[in-house]
């Protein structure tokens, strides 16, 4: 099964995707993460997608559609369902997924924008092994509960980016609920509600 995760910055796709990927044997396919890495190992694709993600923009669609090609033409993909956290982001993103994939089913993840900004520059998350936190639960606690590594802030986790984040999200990403409304592909789930609660909901849906 393909599936797509959509959502505002801080709907909590990331969280989800990592409860789906276990529990249904998916693989987890994150932009963000892809970027990061990228952006740790000082790769040119990192450089580049650094200059963006600091301000709150979108990566450019050629250097993202390829690095996502890229990713589902490993074997592991052709055998295996995935999810995509992040990707697509806009319309010409979607138009290009649809020529090398074939998705099944678009959960839309919706959450009050009001939310938004709290949860993620609250946000802890953990470098090496990608959990995150929101800092109302860690309770001064400092190191991640899975591997005990030091939690950080990401570098555009802050008010000003996430703010620019949200408004990208409302003209470029919102769209595509239409756009796959159309393909008779979506279903939404309330991202307000707990994590276990959102994640109950989703799996109502996958059966
Ligand atoms: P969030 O969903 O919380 O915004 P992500 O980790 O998915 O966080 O993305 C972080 C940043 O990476 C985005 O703000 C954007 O700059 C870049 N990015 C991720 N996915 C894409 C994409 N599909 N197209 C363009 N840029 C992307
Ligand atoms: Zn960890």
């Amino acid at each position: 099964m393909q599936i797509i995760l959509l959502g505002a910055p801080g709907a909590g796709k990331g969280t989800q995707a990592k409860r789906l990927s276990a529990k249904y044997n998916l693989l987890h396919v994150s932009t963000g993460d892809i970027f990061r890495e990228n952006i740790k190992n000082s790769t040119d694709i990192g450089i580049i997608a650094k200059s963006f993600i600091d301000k709150g923009q979108l990566v450019p669609n050629d250097v993202t559609v390829e690095i996502v090609k890229e990713r589902l033409e490993q074997e592991d993909c052709k055998n295996q369902g995935y999810l995509l956290d992040g990707f697509p982001r806009n319309i010409e993103q979607a138009i290009e997924l649809d020529k090398f994939s074939k998705i099944d089913l678009v959960l839309n993840i919706g959450v009050d924008i009001n939310k938004l900004i709290n949860r993620i520059t609250g946000r802890r998350v953990c470098p090496k092994c990608g959990a995150s936190y929101h800092v109302t639960t860690l309770n001064g606690e400092t190191l991640c509960k899975a591997c005990k590594t030091e939690l950080i802030l990401r570098d555009d986790d802050n008010e000003e980016t996430v703010t620019k984040r949200i408004e990208v999200y409302n003209k470029q990403t919102a769209p595509l609920i239409d756009y796959y409304k159309k393909q008779g592909k979506i279903a939404t789930v309330d991202g307000n509600l707990g994590i276990d609660e959102t994640f109950n909901q989703i799996v109502k849906i996958l059966g």
